[in-house]
């Protein structure tokens, strides 16, 4: 379908989601990462010697140079790759832009960026890993205080709620010597986030609008479309989410979540990328690789149709419980026999407590139904995210 090669920096989860809409399109991926069996290696054989993976890591500057050389396209699975390098490629196109991909890695950077172009962003101050800085900031905005890592964070692994200002030692203890800023406290009532494609010539779409549900810091599920009684809730999410997009440089599909307030207002908490429902056309992931390709006509093609596929839908993430796989296999068998439900397990080599080890996408032809299969897996769990 694609004449282009893309390269991949990162092979885990979503590089795997990549591989799997590449392979239906035609489109030929080589990733980079540590080894030679992650989980984007696993699904997708190197199509020539040309094209090989490459078995290194997506933070070493001269793997990243090799990979420019086998590839048309370059983009990212993860933020966490080194950006700097990606900026001095030469003979490549790199999507989103690596000042984006920099912009993204830096939460606080992130925020000020989106603050200072207008966007609804909650308050928030940088403060130093000291205790009387952190006091500073809890004076400043108050107690409970969110106190988050600049980097490196994903699944709330950055995060420390501090309720009391005597713990502060345990906040910086367990935040280690990462750069940190704080966030106000946010009582809001839901969470919800939007995908946002952005094609090369610079188009931006949004999807239809997903309620996100966390558990101490973790998304567990996802529904979609939106349910709710305000009438402009979704488009109003949806043009914050487009806004913020078209902030940054590059095509891709970025993910914005938002905290909804109980006067309906909406904060956006961060806009990294994010997660696939499977239930659009084409695929999140399919439109990703296309929106990455630089054919104009290729891309336009493809910003398309942002619809939902179905009525009703669910995502439940599939998380670790301890480092024994069985839980995972006996969820996975009981989706089997769920109507309407799909597994994607991502093949990483060991489970872990807390370790998100695939998912299960389920669609129904009405909210109702849904909610009668959701509860089907709900109650094969040790205990409901809802
Ligand atoms: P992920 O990798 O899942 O996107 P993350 O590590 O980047 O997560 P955040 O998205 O910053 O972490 O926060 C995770 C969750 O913590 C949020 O979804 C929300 O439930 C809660 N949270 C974050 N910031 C605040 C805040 N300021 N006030 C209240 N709750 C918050």
């Amino acid at each position: 379908m694609a004449d282009k090669v893309v390269g991949v920096l990162g092979g885990g989860q979503l590089g795997r989601m990549l591989a799997a809409a590449a392979s239906l399109l035609n489109i030929k991926l080589v990733i980079l990462d540590v080894g030679e069996n992650g989980p984007a290696k696993q699904v997708l054989a190197p199509t020539s010697p040309q094209h090989s993976h490459i078995d290194g890591s997506f933070t070493d500057p001269a793997r990243i140079r090799e990979l420019a050389t086998k590839v048309d396209v370059l983009t990212v699975e993860i933020e966490h790759v080194d950006a700097d390098a990606l900026a001095q490629v030469d003979g490549c196109d790199i999507h989103p832009s690596p000042n984006t991909i920099k912009l993204i890695q830096d939460k606080l950077a992130q925020k000020q960026h989106l603050q200072s172009r207008g966007c609804p962003i909650s308050d928030f101050i940088p403060v130093d890993s000291t205790v009387q800085s952190i006091h500073a900031a809890a004076k400043e905005l108050g107690l409970p205080l969110m106190l988050k890592s600049r980097t490196l964070a994903y699944d709330g692994r950055g995060n420390f709620v501090l309720r009391e200002l005597s713990q502060t030692q345990d906040a910086l203890a367990a935040l280690g010597n990462r750069p940190l800023y704080a966030e106000k406290w946010v009582p809001f009532t839901h969470e919800i986030a939007v995908m946002v494609v952005r094609s090369t010539s610079g188009e931006v779409r949004a999807y239809p609008v997903v309620e996100t549900v966390h558990k101490e810091n973790v998304c567990h599920l996802v529904f979609a479309p939106l349910r709710t009684r305000d009438a402009t809730l979704s488009r109003r999410a949806q043009t914050i989410a487009e806004d913020a997009v078209k902030t940054f440089e590059g095509a891709g599909v970025f993910g914005v979540e938002m905290f909804l307030m109980d006067d309906g207002g909406l904060y956006i908490t961060k806009s990294p990328h994010g997660r696939t429902t499977r239930a659009t056309t084409p695929s999140r992931r399919a439109k990703h690789l296309n929106t990455r390709t630089t054919s104009a006509q290729f891309c336009l093609f493809h910003s398309g149709s942002t619809a939902l596929k179905v009525p009703s839908c669910a995502m439940l993430n599939i998380i670790g419980l301890s480092s024994s796989m069985a839980e995972v296999n006996a969820l996975s068998a009981v989706a089997l026999t769920v109507p309407g439900a799909s597994v994607h397990l991502y093949g990483k080599a060991e489970c872990r407590k807390g370790r998100k080890m695939g998912h299960i996408t389920i669609v129904a032809p009405s909210d109702a139904e849904l909610r009668t299969r959701l509860r089907v897996l709900l109650s094969a769990l040790p205990s409901s995210p809802l």
